[in-house]
């Protein structure tokens, strides 16, 4: 990752993190072209379970492995054989703090925009 934002990214506390530049840097990688996991969806609590333990086992500072490993993509998420389905997007997961922008999920705790989407999305 960039020395620079080393600093961006922990996820102890808050108010030390810059959360625009980070969520500018977190964009920038995406639309950059950074390879997430994005197509393999984790629905089961098994699936889940094997995400975030990926997610825990990755350094705190590893920004790029967080957002590889939880697939994020800069666009919503809509099943290809499913025409009913919910369209996956932060904007409706239940881990999105929609004032601040920002993922509560305990293995990411990022900057998030309404659009995004990652294969943990649970509504
Ligand atoms: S867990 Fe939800 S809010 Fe967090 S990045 Fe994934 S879809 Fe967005």
């Amino acid at each position: 990752m960039v020395p620079a934002l080393a600093h961006l990214t922990r996820t102890t506390g808050s108010s030390a993190i810059d959360e625009p530049a980070l969520l500018a840097h977190i964009e920038a990688l995406m639309v950059g072209g950074l390879a997430t996991a994005w197509k393999t969806r984790a629905y089961t609590s098994e699936e889940v379970n094997a995400v975030t333990g990926r997610l825990q086992a990755l350094e705190p500072e590893d920004l790029e492995g967080r957002l590889v490993v939880a697939g994020f993509t800069e666009r919503p998420y809509v099943a290809p054989d499913d025409v009913d389905a919910i369209e996956q997007a932060c904007a409706t997961c239940m881990y999105f703090e929609r004032h601040r922008g920002w993922c509560n999920l305990a293995e990411l705790m990022l900057p998030v925009k309404p659009e995004w989407s990652c294969i943990l999305w649970r509504i």
